[in-house]
Parts: C-alpha cells; sequence; structure tokens
C-alpha cells in the first residue's frame, strides 16, 4: 500500500483507504481460518506438511499487511475530531481498534514476535508429547522459556501497574489484575462455601447417571443439529463437523461452523458442547455484517464472545424448563432414556463433583480451576513465582479450593494446552464470560418477563432477539465493561453468578 506522498489527502479519503486495507486483511485473514477450519476437520493425514508450507506463506503476507507503516501514516490522517469525537460511532470504533492493533503490532520487536512464535509452536510440541508420559522434566524448560518471552511481551507493550495487565489486554481490553482480584475473590470464596454444602448433602451421594449407556454417533448429530437449529444457530449459514477439540469459526458472512466430538457412551459430552459452540456462533451470526472487514463487525472480548456460548450451554440447556420441551424428544431418539425420568435426567446433568480436570468441571467447581490458573499467572508474570515451582503451588491451592491433590503432572499443572503454546491471560476471560452471562441474563429477564414459560414451549426467539439488539449487533462498539454497563446499567457484580447458582443448586441439592 502507499500513501500517496507529496499529495495533500483529506481524512474520508485515508478513512477510506484504511477501510479497504481493512477488508484486504480480513479475506486473508478468513482464507487462514478456512485452512485452520479443514486442517482440524478434514485434512488427509498426509497433508499436513503442506498445510504448514500453505499455513506459513500466508501467515507472513499477513503480518507484512497489519504492520505496514502507511497504515500508521493514514492514522495520523483520520484522527482528528471530525471522525473521533463520537466515540461510539462506526468510524471512531474502527479508527480505535485499527491505532490499537497498529500500535500493539509495531511495539513488538520483530525478534520478538519470531521468538514468542517459535516458542509457541516448540512448547505446544513439546506439551503434546510430554503430557501422556506424565513427563514434566522434559516440558519444564520449554515453559520457562515462554514465561521468560511472556515478561519481556509484557515489558515491550508497556502497562500501568502490573505486568499481567499487558497480557490480559489481548484477550480482554480494557481488563486489570485490581479490577479483576477483588470480583474473582468474592465468587470463589462464595463458590467454595457452596461446594462445601453440596458434599454434605444427603442427595449427594446420588450418583444416579446417563453416562455409560449408549447414544449412536448418528442420533447424537441429528438431534445436536435439530436443538441448535431450534435455538437460532441458521444452519444455512453454518454447517457442524467433528474435531478433537471443538471450536467455532466464523469464515465470513453466511459462513460460521462448528465442530464438536461425540462419544458413543456420552450423552453430555458432544451435546453440551455443540450448544456451547453454538453460542459462539450465534454471536458470530448476529455480527453487524454490513461492516464486515472492519474491526466493529468483530466480537468485543474473549469474555463477551464467551458468555454467548456459557448462557446456551449452562444458563439455558441446563436449565429445567428447557428439558421440559426437548425431554420428549431426546427420549423419542434415544431408546437409552426412556427408562430414565426428566427429574433424573436433570439431575444427572447438573451433577457437581469436584474433579482434578477444568474441561470436565461442573458449573460450581469450573470457575475455582480458573481462578486457580489466574493467581498461578499472575505470580508468574511478576517473577514472584518460578516455574520450578510451579508444580508445588499448584498442587497446594487444588488442595486448599477443591479439595483434590493431583496424583500426576498430567491431570494437574500440565492439563492445559494454553500456556504451552504462550496464551497467558487467557483464563480469566472463562470465568468472566460466565460472569457476564449470568448479569446480562438477569436484565433479558427484566426486560422481558419469565423466560421459562416460552422455553418450554419452545421459543427461543425472544431470548436470541434481546441478545441480538443488546450485544451481538453491537459488534465491538463498546469495551467489555462498558457494554455490562450499558446493556444492565450496572458495573460488573458478581452476586448475579454467586445467587443464580446458589439458587439453582440449592434446589438440585436440597440445601
Ligand atoms: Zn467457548
Amino acid at each position: 500500500m502507499h500513501a500517496g506522498k507529496g499529495e495533500a489527502m483529506n481524512a474520508s479519503e485515508a478513512y477510506s483507504r484504511l477501510s479497504d486495507h481493512s477488508k484486504q486483511v480480513s479475506y486473508l485473514g478468513s482464507v487462514i481460518a478456512l485452512l485452520h477450519w479443514d486442517e482440524r476437520t478434514q485434512i488427509p493425514s498426509k497433508g499436513h506438511p503442506h498445510r504448514v508450507g500453505q499455513l506459513t506463506a500466508l501467515a507472513k503476507m499477513y503480518h507484512k499487511m497489519t504492520t505496514d507503516p502507511v497504515i500508521g501514516e493514514l492514522l495520523s490522517v483520520v484522527e482528528i475530531p471530525d471522525l473521533t469525537s463520537d466515540k461510539l460511532s462506526v468510524e471512531a470504533v474502527n479508527i480505535r481498534e485499527w491505532r490499537r492493533i497498529y500500535d500493539r503490532a509495531v511495539k513488538i520487536p520483530e525478534k520478538l514476535a519470531v521468538e514468542l512464535a517459535r516458542a509457541a509452536a516448540q512448547g505446544q510440541a513439546v506439551w503434546e508429547k510430554a503430557r501422556p508420559q506424565d513427563d514434566w522434566p522434559l516440558f519444564k524448560p520449554y515453559l520457562e522459556q515462554i514465561i521468560a518471552l511472556k515478561r519481556e511481551q509484557a515489558e515491550a507493550l508497556g502497562y500501568e501497574n502490573e505486568p499481567y495487565d499487558a497480557l490480559l489486554d489481548n484477550y480482554e481490553q480494557g481488563e486489570t489484575v485490581s479490577d479483576l482480584e477483588p470480583i474473582f475473590e468474592q465468587l470463589v470464596t462464595a463458590l467454595v462455601k457452596l461446594l462445601h454444602r453440596i458434599q454434605s448433602s444427603s442427595r449427594c451421594r446420588d450418583s444416579s447417571s446417563i453416562e455409560g449407556r449408549r447414544y449412536p454417533i448418528v442420533d447424537q448429530e441429528a438431534f445436536g443439529k435439530d436443538v441448535a437449529r431450534r435455538i437460532g444457530y441458521d444452519m444455512e449459514a453454518g454447517r457442524l463437523d467433528v474435531s478433537a477439540h471443538p471450536f467455532t469459526t466464523g469464515i465470513g458472512p453466511g459462513d460460521v461452523r462448528i465442530t464438536t466430538r461425540y462419544k458413543i457412551d456420552s450423552f453430555t459430552e458432544a451435546f453440551f458442547g455443540v450448544i456451547h459452540e453454538a453460542g459462539h456462533a450465534m454471536y458470530h451470526q448476529g455480527l453487524p455484517m454490513e461492516h464486515w472487514g472492519t474491526p466493529i463487525c468483530r466480537p468485543v472480548s474473549l469474555g463477551l464472545n464467551e458468555s454467548q456460548a456459557r448462557t446456551w450451554e449452562n444458563l439455558i440447556a441446563r436449565s429445567e424448563a428447557f428439558w421440559n420441551y426437548f425431554y420428549p424428544q431426546a427420549q423419542a431418539r434415544f431408546p437409552s432414556l426412556r427408562e430414565v425420568s426428566r427429574e433424573d435426567f436433570y439431575f444427572s446433568i447438573n451433577l457437581v463433583t469436584p474433579s482434578l480436570i477444568r474441561t470436565e468441571a461442573d458449573e460450581v467447581t469450573y470457575n475455582i480451576h480458573v481462578l486457580l490458573r489466574f493467581e498461578l499467572e499472575v505470580m508468574l508474570t511478576r517473577g514472584e513465582l518460578e516455574v520450578e515451582d510451579l508444580p508445588d503451588a499448584w498442587n497446594m491451592k487444588m488442595q486448599k479450593y477443591i479439595g483434590l491433590v493431583p496424583p500426576t503432572h498430567k491431570d494437574g499443572v500440565m492439563q492445559d494446552i494454553h500456556w504451552s503454546s504462550g496464551a497467558i491471560g487467557y483464563f480469566p476471560t472463562y470465568t468472566l464470560g460466565n460472569l457476564y452471562a449470568a448479569q446480562f441474563l438477569k436484565r433479558a429477564e427484566q426486560d422481558l418477563g419469565d423466560l421459562n414459560s416460552s422455553m418450554a414451549g419452545g421459543d427461543f426467539t425472544p431470548l436470541l432477539l434481546w441478545f441480538r439488539e443488546k450485544i451481538h449487533s453491537q459488534g465491538c462498539r463498546y469495551l467489555p465493561r462498558v457494554l455490562v454497563q450499558t446493556v444492565t446499567g450496572e458495573d460488573l457484580n458478581p452476586m448475579y453468578l454467586i445467587n443464580y447458582l446458589e439458587r439453582k443448586y440449592s434446589e438440585i441439592y436440597k440445601l
């Protein structure tokens, strides 16, 4: 791209050139996303080395386009009150985001960017080998290198109080440790208390389970698609495939895909996976597509994106009203469920069991797993904790919060992929998603009246339309905390999630 040196350029011309450039970058990004989707769902096993070559070539092009110095020149032309004084206008939001993305990209020296990419690729490959063998000494030096580079990255990006803030900002713009800590503390204290009450209830010994029965995979797929369509995922503009780890990818307008994984003897794994990803996909499908290719047509943050998935997966699809409508259909589809009453089914999909593994955790213990990781990440980034001492710190916190000590590293400190790939600052977005979800749903109920009766009749449209208007169609107009304030009239408040969980599980466990 050329800025047209020597010619005077007015702001609107510069803005339209930035828009065009942004769209070209987005097309390239969506081609990369499509290749990644294909790699995880379709590619023949011998095709992987060629795919690495394709992706590396495209990544170079992408990096060159996003760090083109002309972007900086054009930005300095458009950053004038005419275009930016109304902070909520499409133009102002796009300029704000272009500036942020560009500044972050150019603040990282190329040498550091290359080292980070290499350390992440190596770290992940070593983790994949070390985890099944429970080989912490093999993984440790790679993690040490990643943490050192992430500290360096935080310094390069800059921060006010806390190096971790610079990393967190990658995923949740504007969020900080000092804002998060009191909220997380209040949440974990309440959750640990609730967990103890559940564990001492007599129903806790009731282990009736719907797992371990037979759920033919073709039926699981058909049922998952039926339900996803019914709650509002437009499958004419999407599709459902199989991958080792479920994900959603927004390729572009009219094309937002999801994946899941099936186990013949598990109903919950694939089903709730589909609903979770459909929640992400409905968010993508509701973005302001008329602005596709510019920043405003993007989810606000990982936490906001996660809030949409968690709303549908947990608050809706693990509710009684939802199954009042869907359970007869599930029983018609799966003979294994015919002898299970709806009440037992509902209890079974909401079992609370302290466990070692985050991804298998229930609604009550899930956030405790996240908070533990957040505390460790902050200490690692500050240099208060060395990787050498990480397994002991992990185990002590597991004992303190969940009451379990992992017998192995693979079920403890080495269980997640995130750290191996350099994703430090990512975990808190899961809990933020749960917090946002509970607060939004409370507001939706105030605006729409009782949702249970429409859900029990199989009508999910009022809720989806509410999300479309308040959240999806706004794209990234508001930063996460401002969006919460704008939609609910209140700052982020953990009491919504705490109250929701206490009410629901007091009823289920008869506390
Ligand atoms: Zn998710």
